[in-house]
């Protein structure tokens, strides 16, 4: 079968290698019928050393289960499943808490130990029972699979966001970022209630879709700027919640000059920086950090519905399909800013 590589920055490639097969009784073997490149993949995509072996690359996908081990209970060959970004078991003390990125029987997917990657033709997904939700009726050429593959991370990982800032009916919310997880931060907080959403991100398609997703203000500027406009905007007081979604230095400290006295700092965006501002301009204002790696899988359930019914429809992230060949061409494309959000199609 084909899988994407990644040997260092900017050195993408497509390469043939063994079947996926059955290692564990409690893994499924799925055929993947989408993919995408997230815009965490161009954190290595710039700055990954170069290795002469290699990492497999991809953690979002959807597809139809080839094979289910033998003690797999809940999905068999030929079910359509969305798999999330992280696998866990779904039974030990932190998934039953909803928490599935901390499993003590879990991980992630291309994590060195034989886990493999999605943006492939198939992949062996461990704690099968766990990890895959599968969802009757959807076929391989379904017009929902690119809102489905959003269940693997990016609408989960905004709905995390809005979830952990914990926004409610007539909050006051500013997302930073503009890139896919922004954007579904921006329908996840319009669809917990938020009165008013603030979208901090300048590349105009794309903030014209966070509009679509129901922000109701854009903010195209950055730093001092960005911060003087946002208070501008709320009277000075700051937003009640601010969702991070891009994992920059700028952005948290944006995060820390915006946020309302007493209000909820929220990151998702995998952060590039070890040490920031901790000190009085965050202290000062009895602010919240939280946020972390989203356990989309806790969320799976609750956010079909809509997608299936057609309530929302945050498959207008992906942009651009292509072929896996062409994945390269893909991470390219969301490198230059040409591309908001690369759907695969192995
Ligand atoms: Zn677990």
């Amino acid at each position: 079968m084909r899988a994407t590589f990644m040997y260092g920055a900017g050195d993408v490639r497509i390469e043939t290698i063994p079947d996926a097969v059955i290692h564990q009784s409690t893994d499924a073997v799925v055929r993947v019928t989408r993919s995408c490149v997230c815009g965490s993949d161009l954190h290595p995509y710039r700055g990954l050393p170069a290795t002469p072996e290699g990492t497999t690359m991809g953690h979002e996908f959807v597809g139809i289960v080839e094979e289910a081990g033998s003690e797999v209970t809940t999905v068999r060959k030929g079910d359509f499943v969305i798999a999330p970004f992280a696998w866990s078991d779904g039974t030990c003390e932190f998934c039953r808490e909803g928490l599935h990125t901390s499993c003590a029987h879990g991980g992630f997917w291309n994590d060195g130990n034989g886990t493999l990657g999605g943006q492939a033709e198939a992949v062996r997904v461990p704690q099968a029972d766990g990890t895959l939700v599968k969802v009757p009726g959807i076929t391989e050429d379904s017009a929902s699979l690119p809102s489905l593959l959003t269940l693997s991370d990016v609408y989960g990982t905004g709905y995390h966001a809005a979830k952990r800032a914990k926004v409610t009916k007539g909050d006051t919310v500013a997302v930073i970022g503009d890139g896919a997880v922004g954007l579904l931060a921006v329908l996840s907080a319009k669809q917990l209630g938020a009165e008013r959403i603030i979208l901090m991100g300048r590349h105009k398609d794309r903030t014209d879709l966070g509009v679509e997703f129901g922000a109701t203000d854009v903010v195209p500027e950055r730093g001092e700027e960005g911060i003087a406009k946002v208070l501008e905007l709320t009277g000075g007081l700051g937003a009640r919640k601010v969702l991070e979604a891009v994992g920059h230095m700028p952005a948290y400290e944006q995060s820390v000059g915006i946020v309302r006295p007493g209000g909820i700092i929220s990151r998702v965006g995998v952060p590039q920086y070890d040490q920031g501002p901790i000190g009085w301009s965050f202290f000062g204002k009895n602010t919240t950090l939280t946020g972390g790696p989203a356990p989309v899988r806790a969320y799976i359930e609750e956010l079909l519905p809509g997608v299936l019914d057609g309530t929302v429809d945050p498959g207008k992230v992906f942009d651009r399909t292509v072929g896996l060949e062409e994945v390269p061409d893909g991470y390219k494309a969301m490198n230059d800013r040409t591309a908001l959000k690369v759907l695969v199609r192995p």
